[in-house]
C-alpha cells in the first residue's frame, strides 16, 4: 500500500520544518522516502494549504482503571447520551465509553494516549479496557511508592538492586510502560489516619520517609533504563503554599531526570487576603534551573468534570466540595487507594479561576516548551474533550482577554496573566503535543515525520478560530490507515500496547509469591497479565504488543 499525501504545510519540530510545504509518502503503514517519479500510487491526497503534523501523544490522562470505571458508575445521571451531545456538554461520564475515547481523541489528531495510574493489582482491568478502546495506541505507567512490599523491603534495609528487581518485576507483570509514584508514602500513612503528608514525613510501622521512597524509586528507574523518568505526583496536592514542596521535590530529584506531574496544583503560594495566591513564577524559576526536571501542566478549564486519584490524602481533603454531593474513597490489598469526588470549576469562584490563570501562566511564562507538556490531567482539571479549548487560549491573546472579563476579577489581580501578551505557534504546540511528548515516553517511532516512523499523522484545515480547527481534523492517518475524515471516525482498527521489559533477577519472584501467599486475597496467577489481557474480544485477533528496549 503506497500512499501520497502531497504539498500539506508540514509542523515536525523533531526535523526542523514549521510549516514548510513538502509531500509525505506512507509505505505499509510507515513514512517512506520519495519513491520516485514512476511510483504507482494507491492514494493521493492534495493537502495544499492544509497544516500536517504527526499523530498527537499525551502522557497523562486517565482513560482506564479501578478510579475511571468508579466514576462512571457514581455518575449514572451524566450517561444520558443523546441529552449530552444535544446540549453539546464537554463533560459526561458517556463520553468515556472505551470507544467514545478513542473516537474523541481520534477526532483531535491524537493517536497515543498514556494512562499515568495504574495499580498493579488493577492491571488487568486497566489493559483490558484500554484494549476496547479504539484506534489508539495506548500505555500504562504502573504505581508503586504506598504498597506493603516495597515499604517492607526499605524497612528492612533491602540492597538498590533488590529494590530494581521488584520495579522491573512489577514492570513486567503489569505490561507497564514506566514508573508512577503518587504522594509516595501519604496513602499508606492515611491508613494510620495522617491527614497531611509531607516531603520529609515518615511512614507509620515503616519508618522511612516519603523522600527515600521517592529517591529509591527514581534511582531504580535510572538504573534500569526505564526511557520515562519516574513520574511523580507530589505531596501536599491542591494546598496553598505547596510551592515549597515542589521546589523541594526538584531538588530531591538530585540531578537525575524526573518528570511531575499536573503541576499547576502546586504552583500555589499563601499570599493575599484570601491566603492563596500564584506562585507560577516561582516554579518557572525552578524549573529553569533543574533542566532534569520535565513536567506537564495539568490545566483547569470550567465546567463539570470528577477528579480522580490514587492521591487518597488530597482526594478524602475535598470531599466536602463534592459536586454533585457523593464521592467514593476506597482501598485496594496492600497496595494502594483512591477516591473520586466529581467537581464543578466555576467561573466566578475566586479559587478556580486563580487556577485556571496559574495553568496559563506555566504556559505562556515558560521558556522551554520542549520539557513543559499539555495536559489537563484529564479528567481532573478538565475532561481531555477541552483540549482544543486550551489551544486557541494559548495561541489567541485576543480571545483569553475576551474569556477573562467574565471571571473572578480579584483572582485575575493577583497573576500576571492579563499582561501575558504571549501566544503559541503551531510548532510549539506541535512540540508539546507530539515530538517532545514522545520522546518523553521513550517511544521514538512517532511523533515525528521522518521516512521509518509510524504513519500516524493529523491534517488540519486552517481557521482563524483554533479551537474549531483542532476539535475535528480534517484527516487522521493510524499507521498509514484513514480513520477520520473531515472530523469523522470511518475506521477503527486495535492500537498496541506500548510496554517495557527491563531485566529482573528472577529470585525476586520467590519474595513475591511469599507475599502474596501471605497477605493477598489474590494469586499472583492472577496478577499478572498474560497475552488474553491483549486479546480483541469483537474480532478474536490478539492485541499487538509493542516492547520498548531498556537505556541499558
Ligand atoms: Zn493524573
Amino acid at each position: 500500500m503506497l500512499i501520497k499525501l502531497s504539498g500539506g504545510r508540514i509542523f515536525d519540530p523533531a526535523q526542523n520544518l514549521h510549516g514548510e510545504q513538502r509531500d509525505l509518502f506512507i509505505q505499509d503503514g510507515r513514512l517512506a522516502n520519495d519513491p520516485g517519479p514512476d511510483a504507482k500510487f494507491d492514494a493521493v491526497y492534495d493537502l495544499a494549504g492544509q497544516i500536517v503534523m504527526a499523530g498527537a501523544v499525551d502522557i497523562h490522562s486517565h482513560i482506564a482503571g479501578g478510579n475511571v470505571n468508579t466514576a462512571r458508575l457514581l455518575l449514572p445521571e451524566q450517561h444520558r447520551n443523546h441529552m449530552a451531545r444535544r446540549l453539546n456538554q464537554p463533560f459526561s461520564t458517556a463520553k468515556w465509553s472505551t470507544t467514545d475515547i478513542g473516537y474523541r481523541y481520534a477526532r483531535m489528531g491524537y493517536t497515543t494516549v498514556v494512562e499515568p495510574a495504574m495499580l498493579p493489582i488493577n492491571a488487568l482491568d486497566v489493559h483490558l479496557q484500554m484494549a476496547d478502546i479504539p484506534i489508539l495506541d495506548t500505555a500504562a505507567l504502573a504505581i508503586l511508592g504506598n504498597d506493603d512490599l516495597l515499604l517492607r523491603l526499605m524497612r528492612d534495609k533491602a540492597s538498590q538492586s533488590q529494590i530494581n528487581d521488584y520495579v522491573a518485576w512489577t514492570l513486567n507483570a503489569t505490561r507497564a510502560l514506566g514508573l508512577k509514584v503518587i504522594n509516595a508514602g501519604g496513602a499508606n500513612a492515611f491508613k494510620s489516619n495522617l491527614r497531611q503528608f509531607d516531603l520529609d514525613d515518615i511512614v507509620p510501622d515503616y519508618g522511612v520517609s516519603s523522600r527515600e521512597i521517592l529517591q529509591t524509586l527514581q534511582t531504580a528507574a535510572c538504573q534500569l533504563g526505564v526511557p520515562h523518568p519516574v513520574h511523580v505526583h507530589c505531596n501536599n496536592l491542591g494546598i496553598p503554599g505547596n510551592i515549597e514542596t515542589i521546589v523541594a521535590t526538584m531538588e530531591a530529584a538530585q540531578g537525575l531526570t524526573m518528570h511531575l506531574a499536573h503541576v499547576q496544583f502546586y504552583a500555589y503560594g499563601n499570599e493575599g487576603a484570601k491566603g492563596f495566591s500564584s506562585a507560577a513564577a516561582r516554579l518557572l524559576d525552578a524549573f529553569n534551573r533543574h533542566p532534569n526536571i520535565t513536567m506537564d501542566v495539568g490545566q483547569v478549564l470550567f465546567g463539570q468534570t470528577v477528579t480522580i486519584s490514587g492521591d487518597v490524602i488530597a482526594q478524602y481533603s475535598r470531599h466536602g466540595d463534592a459536586s454533585p454531593n457523593k464521592w467514593v474513597m476506597w482501598d485496594a490489598e496492600c497496595e494502594g487507594s483512591g477516591g473520586v469526588v466529581p467537581y464543578r470549576y466555576r467561573e466566578a469562584s475566586f479559587v478556580n479561576t486563580l487556577q485556571w490563570a496559574i495553568g496559563l501562566e506555566l504556559f505562556l511564562l515558560a521558556e522551554a516548551p520542549e520539557r513543559l507538556f499539555f495536559t489537563t490531567d484529564h479528567p481532573n482539571g478538565a475532561p481531555f474533550t477541552a483540549y482544543p479549548e486550551l489551544i486557541r487560549l494559548l495561541m489567541d491573546a485576543d480571545y483569553r482577554q475576551a474569556c477573562m472579563a467574565r471571571l473572578n476579577q480579584e483572582a485575575l489581580a493577583l497573576t500576571l496573566l492579563p499582561e501575558l501578551k504571549r501566544e503559541f505557534t503551531l510548532s510549539e504546540i506541535s512540540t508539546m503535543t507530539r515530538s517532545a511528548a514522545a520522546r518523553l515516553l521513550g517511544l521514538h517511532d512517532r511523533g515525528h515525520l521522518a521516512p521509518g516512523a509510524i504513519a500516524d499523522i493529523a491534517v488540519y484545515k486552517p481557521q482563524a478560530d483554533y479551537r474549531a480547527m483542532f476539535a475535528d481534523a480534517a484527516l487522521v492517518f493510524k499507521n498509514g490507515r484513514l480513520v477520520v475524515k473531515d472530523g469523522e471516525v470511518i475506521a477503527r482498527p486495535t492500537g498496541n500496547a506500548q510496554t517495557i521489559q527491563p531485566h529482573f533477577d528472577p529470585r525476586i519472584e520467590g519474595d513475591i509469591q511469599n507475599h502474596f501467599d501471605r497477605f493477598y486475597s489474590l494469586k499472583l496467577n492472577n496478577f499478572k497479565i498474560d497475552d488474553v489481557a491483549f486479546s480483541d474480544a469483537d474480532s478474536q485477533r490478539f492485541r499487538n504488543v509493542d516492547v520498548i528496549q531498556p537505556a541499558n
